[in-house]
């Protein structure tokens, strides 16, 4: 565990996109090797932390998820508060989710610090056969926002210690 353990860095990362993309099941399996089969919609859960070494020193990562406030579209403004890395996360199998990028990608800039490191995170590669979103189509969005980008599955462990790993590195390396 922590204990004990000098920190050098505390590095807030906030998870964002609609409803049901898997943020949760995300974290979960970042933060504890998990995945929840009937994950409930979140309640009152604010962050989970989760310590490596990068570069020989020690980084405690905070990842901040929504308690379901984002159905309403009602994130608020302490949610993003401190953030140095953003995951913009949709369901591959669902356009709309990608769709509503721009508008979450917006909210963020609105809110977070301009040297915000942000990935975009399509989710749910497991699904390949049920895909709505091309690769190309997110690769576009992404260099065209200057995000990073990567397509994961948490119900697979596919790419998902290698995206908060990649976010981490870069938040670290800009500081
Ligand atoms: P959130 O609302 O964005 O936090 O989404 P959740 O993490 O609660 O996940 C919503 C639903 O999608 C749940 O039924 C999860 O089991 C499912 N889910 C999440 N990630 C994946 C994934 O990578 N693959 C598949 N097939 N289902 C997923
Ligand atoms: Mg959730």
């Amino acid at each position: 565990g922590d204990f004990n353990q000098k920190i050098d860095y505390v590095f807030k990362v906030v998870l964002i996109g609609d409803s049901a993309v898997g943020k949760t099941q995300l974290l979960a399996r970042f933060a504890r090797n998990q995945f929840n089969v009937d994950s409930k919609a979140t309640i009152g859960v604010e962050f989970q932390t989760k310590t490596l070494v990068i570069d020989n020193k020690t980084v405690k990562a905070q990842i901040w998820d929504t308690a379901g406030q984002e159905r309403y579209r009602a994130v608020t403004s302490a949610y993003y508060r401190g953030a140095v890395g953003a995951m913009l996360v949709y369901d591959m199998t669902k356009r709309q989710s990608f769709d509503h990028m721009a508008r979450w990608l917006e909210e963020l800039r609105g809110h977070a610090d301009k040297n915000i490191v942000i990935m975009l995170i399509g989710n749910k590669c497991d699904l390949g056969t049920l895909r709505a979103v091309p690769t190309e189509d997110a690769q576009e969005f992404a260099q065209r926002e200057n995000l990073f980008f990567t397509e994961t599955s948490a119900l697979e462990a596919t790419n998902v210690e290698t995206a908060f790993l990649t976010i981490l590195t870069e938040i670290y390396r800009i500081i």
